[in-house]
């Protein structure tokens, strides 16, 4: 067992707050290590999960393992992800109230595989009706579908996913899941058309070629080998060994057939998504007034096919733009490489908004109008901090909304830990309000180049501590921070990032994309771009604008929510099993926040529950009625010496007090704290 102390020597403790020595960062690699090396992954803080990836099949995710965690109180069994969503799921159930579970961590740490297991667990351990097991099917291969279309292989993970999700599982009265609603964030669009060196596209464009049939590639225009097409071989690993694409089809091309698609949807998708790899393939050639043309309109007339454009209206679109004077409209034709600039962002807009489609068509069928009373646990599984050696737009969104992030966790956990228990001397960083650098100056439509745009934020965030740039930054910034540059420090470390040719100041769709979108006979485009939009070009958001919006009401919906905590980390850059880099480690302890998350739960009792709740489930037991009085008097007597009376008291389950040594120590532990 975990908790004997001969075993804890070699197993470390199952709860950081239980480690004896001062919380040092030292002492806390120790723990992680010493359970890192015996299989153990997850270790709790308090009620939040960390949870290191094993890169290896653990056996610890069966059916038996399911049922032992249903309905046990948390601290009762090993740590688990399975217990982090066993007890939402209680609290829910009883308290009526809706949870969510907040996954984070950086790249390859194991985010996406933590959401999988609690979906699994709630599809197999919750009760079912017959009538609801559609239901659950289609939650659980909705997975697959947007792992699909929103996943690719990264450097750092074989199975990235390059969308931030959030998921709502509803439940009825009776704890049933009764259907689901899900909410993508910031597709990483620029994947279509480009990929870093071992990199590749999204998984569906490779599926596609090696799993669909003959007669449905030759339908599409489209040959097996990915190699033939330009957006899916700039990475030089189209064929990679560790993915099986075609396998993969197969359980895609099942997943549909569950979720409602029906087979138009698919011809107009599959439709979309090959005439996304012959955009990629059009070859623009200068003519003798320097404007681009095609030489070889074969890609063009496949896409016009496909899509239902006329191929000389898309053409004129990929090759000319129009300029709009007050009154006339003037059609110029665009330079060779204005011409590949202008097809790239077509086909990032087509797939980035085929993207958003998918996910409204998935929560078409995964909506339940019949039951009104719901309640929900939610999943968010998004993109951690991003530091690379080039750091654009989208990693900027990214960080930005980690940041908010931190700050919810920060108010929701440790400033009210802080506030309750009058802790000193944590430092707690809440990072730096980047709202100013989405105010209508900086993101609107107006400054015309890069450098104009780098001035702007000079002006309005110069004097902000956390901002650089190599004008602001004097001497020492000199050295390292580019003309086109400025330089964050968040708070999980320094970011330089380039403004050049990448910040969406204006909206890159231009008019005659436009027209020859939203005029298409493919459904799902029409659907995508309306012509309304046309109408109200100069009025719509750009690309940052809309994500500020979706991240604030992302965090809205969070703020309702009663959270929990899964931090994921990633024990090596190789992907390797039982491999612990100390250095990589205590990076993502740092930026995880959880020594300081650790010092605040050590400071108070780890687990927290309002004292009416606790009441009302304890005392319907009737094999702890001995303990319920004995609890019963004791939060009566702290009660009274509560002043308000919805001040929480913070009482550790009866069961759990002497279940095991671990659990006997963590309560002298607490003793000793109080
Ligand atoms: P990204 O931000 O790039 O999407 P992520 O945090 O979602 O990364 P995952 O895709 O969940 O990372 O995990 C990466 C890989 O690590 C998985 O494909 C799997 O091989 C392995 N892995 C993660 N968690 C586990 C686990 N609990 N057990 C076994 N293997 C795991
Ligand atoms: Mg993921």
């Amino acid at each position: 067992m975990e908790g004997t102390l001969t075993a804890r020597d070699k197993v470390g403790v199952q709860d950081f707050v239980l480690l004896d020595a001062y919380t040092s960062e030292s002492a806390f690699v120790d723990n992680l290590r010493k359970r890192f090396s015996e299989n153990l992954i997850y270790t709790y803080i308090g009620t939040l999960l960390v949870s290191v990836n094993p890169y290896q099949e653990l056996g610890i995710y069966t059916v038996s393992q399911m049922e032992l965690y249903q309905g046990v109180n948390f601290f009762e069994l090993p740590p688990h992800v399975y217990a982090i969503a066993d007890n939402a799921y209680r609290m829910m159930c009883s308290e009526l109230n809706n949870h969510f579970i907040f996954i984070s961590g950086e790249s390859g740490a194991g985010k996406t595989e933590a959401s999988k297991k609690i979906l699994q667990y709630f599809a197999v351990t919750c009760p079912m009706t017959e009538s609801l097991q559609i239901a659950r099917d289609r939650l659980l291969l909705s997975n697959p579908v947007l792992e699909a279309f929103g996943n690719a292989k990264t450097l750092r993970n074989d199975n990235s996913s390059r969308f931030g999700k959030y998921m709502d599982i509803q439940f009825d009265f009776q704890g049933v899941p009764v259907g689901g609603h899900i909410i993508s964030y910031l597709i990483e669009k620029s994947r279509v058309v480009y990929q870093n060196h071992g990199e590749r596209n999204f998984h569906i464009f490779y599926q596609l070629l090696a799993g669909g049939d003959a007669e449905r590639l030759s339908s599409l225009g489209l040959e097996q080998d990915p190699q033939l097409y330009k957006y899916l071989s700039q990475g030089h690993c189209a064929k990679e060994s560790s993915i099986n694409d075609k396998n993969d089809w197969k359980t895609v091309s099942n997943a549909f057939s569950v979720i409602d698609f029906t087979r138009a949807d698919l011809e107009n998708l599959f439709g979309i998504i090959a005439s996304v790899l012959h955009l990629g393939n059009i070859c623009f050639t200068e003519d003798k007034q320097g404007g681009a043309t095609v030489p070889d309109t074969h890609e063009i007339k496949w896409i016009a096919k496909l899509l239902g454009v006329c191929p000389s209206v898309l053409l004129e679109a990929l090759t000319h733009r129009k300029i709009e004077a007050k009154t006339e409209e003037v059609i110029c034709p665009l330079t060779v490489e204005l011409s590949v600039y202008s097809r790239d962002a077509m086909a990032k807009a087509v797939y980035g908004r085929t993207f958003t489609w998918l996910v409204s068509k998935i929560n078409s069928s995964l909506v339940n109008k019949d039951i009104t009373q719901k309640t929900v646990i939610g999943l968010l599984d998004i993109y951690g901090f991003e530091v690379f050696d080039k750091n654009g737009f989208e990693q900027f969104c990214i960080n930005y909304c980690n940041e908010k992030l931190q700050q919810l966790l920060i108010e929701r956990t440790l400033k009210a830990e802080q506030a309750e228990y009058e802790v000193e001397g944590i430092e707690v960083n809440i990072g730096i309000t980047l709202r100013v650098m989405f105010s209508k100056e900086c993101i609107r439509p107006g400054p015309a180049t890069d450098l104009s745009f780098l001035e702007k934020l000079e002006e309005k965030v110069g004097r902000h501590a956390h901002f650089q740039t190599r004008k602001l930054a004097g001497a020492k910034g000199r050295k390292r921070i580019g003309w086109l540059e400025f330089r964050l420090l968040h708070y999980a470390g320094e970011v330089t990032y380039c403004t050049k040719g990448e910040w969406p100041v204006t909206p890159i769709l231009t008019v005659l994309h436009l027209q020859v979108l939203c005029r298409s006979k493919n459904s799902i485009l029409r659907e995508c771009f309306l012509v309304a939009e046309l109408e109200n070009r100069r009025r719509q958001p750009t690309v940052g604008t809309q994500f500020k919006n979706s991240l604030s009401s992302l965090l809205e919906i969070l703020i309702s929510k009663e959270p929990s905590y899964i931090r994921c980390i990633k024990p090596n850059e190789s992907k390797e099993p039982s491999k612990f880099d100390d250095f990589l480690i205590r990076h993502q302890i740092k930026y995880l926040g959880l020594m300081e998350h650790l010092r605040v739960r050590r400071a108070g009792f780890a687990y927290r529950r309002k004292y009416e709740h606790f009441l009302q489930r304890h005392l319907s037991s009737p094999t702890l009625i001995f303990f319920n009085i004995f609890i019963y008097l004791f939060a009566s007597r702290e009660r009274e010496r509560q002043r308000e009376n919805e001040t929480k008291i913070f009482i550790r389950f009866p069961r759990t007090l002497f279940a095991t040594e671990d659990a006997f120590e963590f309560s002298k532990h607490q003793l000793v704290a109080r």
